[in-house]
């Protein structure tokens, strides 16, 4: 009954919060960054202590959460993300009149929102699912990680302060803690408009399954994680051979790998130099210093998923080290391109230190593994500038597969703007159409609504002759910032 009380309390809020100006929601949002960094060390410290992530590390998170949460505030002040869009009549229009049609995006309603284990701040209370859906217009209720309850709590009291310095109610954010059954009592509540995830396939399926199941479906935004593969080409590999597997160790390596993004399976051409990468990448993995991993759970199933992977036919192990419980000791293994192709379970993230190298031998069998890839959160392909055709091939191909396509550098370390995706076909997440990083996530949490022949006063401001603000609007099919 207590969440359902949440959800009722969520409902009610979005009557009086959907009705605020974008300058009032902007004002919001900085105002929770500003109330997070007035946390000071103390946030940091015990985020620390209850996620094993060092200071360092968490101290660029909170960087990250404020701008994240000041960028909303920016674009939802600026406001063409509402996408106004104006139809004037055309009353002599033959055979028939074309009636006034304006559309613009408004929030969905309460959304409920799960807190990721491996980004205490930045995809959890305050991190971007909330602060998007926020940015839209929407209620939040939030369901804690059991991995980082206190800092959560922490997070949670600065949005509080934040929403009651802003004279509004304390209902449009609310926190919940409790096991899986609460998080379902969240998704199947009638008054749940929307539901955001970060975190296991397992986990993300349920809560998507559960949500169709309801008598009123409602879309389920789940990222859910990737192998993230990257494409090696032969002139590439032959031409920088220690500096990439340099490159390639640092990305598996960042943050005992557990990042969605982390590199889990590299496409390497057999070749001469394919020794001297393989040689300087197993020294790297198998020196690295192994740091605590989030939690016991991610450790265990770090552990189970490299036992089973280096069981399967035709896996060589190149690093293979103790285990050990809490630790995230780095792996790495290989496989040849054909028995990887026949073996799905070769698929499946490893959320870790590890990464599988396939081989290759021609380029009809890195299209081939290319072709037969799940939805991914990113592919990368590294190529010279000679490898174009090749380049041009697998990118045809990949970019039906992911969310980002990166043709240098490393997935790993995901930018917080306008243009970025962060999503990607299933199973990487369960909705394709969006990101869950980047200003563009706050279509998730909105709908279009067409008002026909409106009398101006009823509409909302976007949609008014007057554009006052100057906003970005199409009208009859053109941009403009006029007046009509
Ligand atoms: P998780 O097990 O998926 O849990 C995330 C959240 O979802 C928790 O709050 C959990 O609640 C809830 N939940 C899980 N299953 C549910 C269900 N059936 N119904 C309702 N709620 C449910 O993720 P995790 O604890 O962060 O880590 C476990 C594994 O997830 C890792 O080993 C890794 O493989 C993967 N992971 C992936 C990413 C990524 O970015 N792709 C990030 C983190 C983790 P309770 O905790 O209360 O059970």
């Amino acid at each position: 009954m207590h969440y359902n009380e949440a959800l009722t309390n969520a409902a009610q809020a979005f009557e009086i919060y959907k009705k605020t100006s974008p300058a009032q929601r902007a004002q919001l949002l900085r105002g929770i960054a500003e109330a997070i960094e007035a946390l000071g060390d103390e946030l940091l410290e015990i985020a620390s202590r209850e996620s094993n992530l060092p200071l360092a590390r968490l101290t660029g998170e909170r960087g990250r959460t404020c701008n994240q949460l000041r960028l909303f505030a920016d674009l939802v002040e600026e406001g063409s993300w509402v996408e106004a869009t104006i139809d004037t009549a055309l009353p002599g229009r033959q055979p028939l009149p074309r009636p006034d049609l304006r559309r613009m995006l408004v929030p969905l309603g309460p959304v409920v929102v799960f807190g990721a284990s491996n980004f205490p701040l930045a995809f959890s209370t305050a991190g971007g699912d909330s602060a998007s859906a926020l940015a839209a217009g929407c209620t939040v209720v939030y369901k804690e990680h059991p991995g980082h309850p206190q800092t959560s709590q922490l997070v949670h009291k600065a949005i509080t302060e934040a929403l009651q310095k802003n004279g509004l109610p304390k209902n449009v954010f609310q926190h919940e803690s409790g096991g899986v059954e609460v998080g379902q009592e969240l998704v199947t509540h009638p008054a749940t408009k929307a539901v955001a995830f970060t975190g296991s396939y397992q986990g993300g399926k349920a809560i998507f399954d559960l949500a169709m199941q309801r008598e009123v479906p409602i879309p389920v935004y789940a990222e859910m994680g990737s192998t993230n593969p990257v494409f090696i080409l032969p002139e590439k590999l032959k031409e920088n051979t220690t500096e990439l597997a340099h490159q390639a160790a640092a990305s598996v390596l960042l943050g005992s790998g557990q990042f969605c993004t982390c590199p889990g399976l590299l496409f390497v051409p057999e070749l001469d130099a394919t020794d001297a990468f393989l040689e300087t990448l197993e020294a790297e993995l198998a020196t690295a210093a192994p740091a605590k991993m989030l939690h016991d759970g991610i450790a265990g199933n770090y552990y189970k998923g490299l036992e089973k992977l280096l069981k399967a036919e035709g896996v060589q192990a190149i690093v293979q080290q103790e285990t050990d419980v809490l630790e995230g000791r780095a792996a790495l293994a290989s496989t040849h391109v054909t028995q990887w192709l026949q073996s799905p379970a070769l698929q499946e993230e490893i959320f870790g230190p590890f990464t599988l190298v396939v081989t290759y031998k021609s380029k009809e069998e890195l299209l081939a593994a290319a072709k037969a890839l799940k939805g991914q959160l990113t592919c990368t392909i590294w190529g010279t500038d000679h490898e174009q055709e090749l380049q041009q091939k697998l990118t045809d191909v990949l970019r039906d597969k992911c969310g980002r396509l990166l043709y240098s550098g490393v997935p790993t370390g995901v930018e917080v703007s306008h243009a970025m995706t962060h999503g990607g076909p299933f199973p990487a997440t369960t909705d394709s159409r969006s990101t869950s990083v980047g200003t563009y996530a706050i279509k998730r949490f909105a709908r279009p609504v067409t008002f026909q022949s409106a009398p101006q006063a009823l509409l909302p401001v976007a949609l008014q002759d007057e554009n006052r603000s100057g906003l970005w609007r199409t009208i009859n099919g053109k941009l403009s910032r006029s007046s009509l």
